[in-house]
């Protein structure tokens, strides 16, 4: 046994024993992922540009921005912009060059020059500031919009309506959408990008607002009339197509002015990123993404974790990085002001912990670096704490044995009015995750076929509709050695094209089969009846033969011993008739098989979905069981304890850290977060690899060790209080 304690004397500081049933299995995993971790190093030796061979950008930290307006030249204090950044020990800060606006003296037409330059070279000002204290220098384009004068001497370059009108911009009618399948991508940007690069000591080359987030707008140009049918899966495919084009074009003019240099783009949208994220691996080495805050609309605050772990399934390790707006995002916004310090520092919190890079950001610099000086300090003091232990924020790989499929897919094309915004889903699953302290990662369903599935021993599909035929034999392969699996509702019930197939594509794993077509009902949802009441599924629901169903359900073949039949909807008013018509059914409303270590299960109706939209915590509970079940209550990292929080375990360069978010707090679904409320011991067992031997536990938010307790491959210790964030560094 080890021990070890810088405060041997402070009462809050208890050791923790008690059985945690826990997992070495996962370490097994883990090792076959660190050799996945090993080919990316190889990948990047092969474009060896410093001396440990990993080239700059693979190993930035922190990043800083204004955001340029075009009256910025007449009021920024460039020696006070840089000294701000570099104070903030930033590997990399953004110049801006534009495309809207040109902030140096440009030659290329149509590149209009902000009328506040009076001959200054802005861009180049910016440049040599950062320079000079070392910070690398991107240069910022927006290729999105252009003005009324190169509408009329570029026809070809805009994005064009139904009639075939240029389309104003939103909020300036005097500028105009250019449209990305034309040559202003492929001549007009790659002009001024080569400009850029002969006039100026960039490392790099960014575009605002390129790709779209989310979906794209339809346009009729002349050659969008050529594609397929907008919103179709032929049409995805030409837009990612044509955003791999590009992307690889604006790299190769990064390139041209040194093999070090890149260009990235700005995508972000979580799952609802605007192409197929998968189709550019190898061709991103750094993916920014533009999500940058909550407003006070009703929206969970784990926004940028969630766009955080979708990052970790696509990169294989390369930089991703993620915008914090210091300023007032929401609506209306507010692009000057800065919002709660709260709020923000959560967003940094969340971005660190999910394994991205921060970015901090704030538009606009009157005054010399902006009328409201707030944002300054709170940007200051976390990137300072984040510079102490880069070592610790330095990962390896995730410590999760769980998978979430994500369905790219499902999410952009499994679509309709009755059902809503497909997040809506992913909410779901993810409140239940974290109620149940579960520490998982997402998994694109492209890589179902690919050995990253073997890191898994459970793979969660929340509502997962599509999935191609290879992918369900990788599903139903993943089940056959030994893997357990969960599903609900129409998963596995349309291909990749989005074709609806007469039964499920994972009918025979489940031994299920579809019944009729999806139904609902106004008014009361469906319910469940209790079958086997003695299930693990059911734990905690004792005293009742009823639970609630889902809003949406499709209607299964019987199976024999279901958990639970289907009771059908009926009226909710007039409550004189609020009471079910039908006595019993035999169809299955939740099925649960076992087969040796693996354990399936199966909701008819979309839980995930109805129990974000209704709040209903049986619908939580349900699936928290379930996924207790289906992982033998078994995980390689458990963190115990009161308050809802969000964790995330990661082997670093250090050793290993167990971050904690403390999502208690009154404004966990609707921003801004205006005070932390601390919560109480957060348990943590975690199993540790043969061969790793623990020296040290570190808190590095309260700035001191704790005791610890490593016996026979367990790890133990306790986090004595959480405030809004914690990380607990294990040297080792
Ligand atoms: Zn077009």
């Amino acid at each position: 046994m080890e021990r070890t304690s810088n405060e041997p004397n402070d009462p809050a500081i208890s050791l923790w024993r008690d059985n945690v049933n826990l997992t070495r299995r996962s370490f097994v995993a883990l090792s076959a992922a660190a050799a996945a971790a090993s080919a990316l190093e190889a990948k990047i030796l092969g474009q060896q540009t410093h001396e440990d061979g990993v080239p700059w950008h693979q190993k930035i930290r922190r990043a800083g921005q204004v955001n340029i307006t075009e009256h910025d030249p007449a009021v920024l204090n460039v020696t006070e912009w840089a000294d701000y950044f570099a104070s903030l020990k930033c590997d990399v800060v953004f110049a801006s060059v534009t495309g809207i606006v040109a902030f140096y003296p440009s030659k290329v037409p149509f590149h209009r020059p902000s009328p506040y330059l009076n001959g200054r070279d802005f861009t180049g000002e910016l440049v040599a500031a950062a320079k000079k204290r070392n910070m690398h220098v991107i240069a910022r384009f927006s290729p999105d919009l252009n003005w009324g004068d190169a509408v009329e001497a570029h026809p070809e370059w805009f994005r064009r309506d139904e009639e075939g009108r240029a389309v104003p911009a939103e909020e300036e009618p005097l500028l105009y959408h250019t449209c990305l399948f034309t040559t202003y991508m492929t001549e007009h940007i790659p002009a001024i990008m080569r400009e850029v690069n002969s006039r100026y000591e960039i490392d790099g080359i960014f575009t605002n607002a390129w790709p779209y987030i989310g979906q794209l707008p339809p346009c009729y140009c002349d050659v969008c009339r050529t594609l397929p049918a907008f919103g179709s899966v032929a049409y995805w495919d030409k837009y990612t197509e044509r955003i791999v084009e590009l992307w690889k074009l604006w790299d190769g003019i990064a390139k041209e002015k040194s093999p070090n240099n890149l260009y990235f783009g700005n995508m972000g949208g979580s799952i609802e990123s605007g192409p197929n994220m998968m189709a550019l691996k190898g061709v991103a080495q750094w993916y920014n993404c533009d999500n940058q805050g909550r407003g006070g609309e009703a929206a969970p605050i784990w926004g940028c974790t969630l766009q955080g772990r979708v990052c970790d399934a696509i990169l294989d390790g390369h930089t991703a990085t993620n915008v914090t707006a210091s300023y007032c995002t929401g609506k209306p916004r507010w692009r000057n002001i800065h919002k709660s310090t709260q709020e923000a520092q959560m967003w940094m919190n969340e971005t660190v912990a999910s394994g991205m890079v921060p970015w901090y950001h704030f538009v606009g610099a009157e005054e010399g670096l902006g009328a409201d000086r707030r944002w300054h300090e709170p940007g200051r003091e976390f990137f300072d704490w984040l510079a102490q232990h880069d070592a610790h924020f330095t990962n390896k790989q995730t410590i999760a044995d769980v998978a979430v499929v994500m369905g790219q897919r499902t999410q952009r094309f499994y679509r309709s009015a009755e059902l809503g915004d497909p997040m809506m889903n992913i909410h779901g699953i993810y409140y239940a995750l974290l109620e149940g302290r579960f520490l998982f990662d997402f998994l694109h369903e492209e890589d179902l076929v690919t050995d990253k599935v073997k890191k898994y021993k459970t793979l969660i599909l929340p509502n997962l509709a599509l999935l191609s035929d290879a992918e369900c034999a990788a599903i139903a392969a993943f089940a056959q050695n030994g893997g357990s699996v969960m599903a609900s509702f129409e998963t596995s019930l349309f291909d990749e094209k989005n074709r609806r197939r007469s039964d499920f594509g994972l009918a025979e794993l489940f031994g299920v089969h579809v019944a009729g077509e999806r139904r609902t009902r106004i008014g009361n949802g469906f319910m469940g009846r209790i079958e086997r009441r003695d299930h693990p599924l059911l734990a905690g629901f004792d005293d009742t033969d009823w639970l609630p169903g889902a809003q949406f359900l499709l209607p299964l073949k019987p199976v024999a011993d279901p958990v639970m039949t289907v009771i059908p909807p009926f009226v909710n008013y007039p409550p004189e008739l609020a009471f079910p018509k039908v006595e019993k059914t035999d169809m299955p409303d939740l099925i649960a098989k076992e087969n040796g270590s693996s354990r399936l299960v199966y909701f008819a109706g979309d839980i995930e979905r109805t129990s974000w939209q209704s709040g209903n915590t049986d619908l939580s509970r349900l699936l928290r069981n379930a996924i207790t079940w289906v992982t033998h209550g078994e995980a390689p990292v458990k963190v115990e304890g009161t308050g809802l929080v969000e964790s995330f375990a990661w082997e670093t360069q250090a050793g290993f850290a167990v971050h904690v978010l403390n999502y208690t707090n009154p404004a966990a679904f609707k921003g801004y977060i205006r005070e932390f409320y601390p919560i109480g011991e957060q348990r943590v067992t975690m199993a540790i690899p043969d061969g790793r031997k623990v020296s040290r536990v570190q808190l590095l938010r309260a700035g001191r060790d704790v005791q610890f307790d490593a016996n026979s491959g367990t790890l133990r210790f306790t986090i004595p209080t959480v405030l809004d964030y914690e990380v607990a560094a294990v040297y080792a």
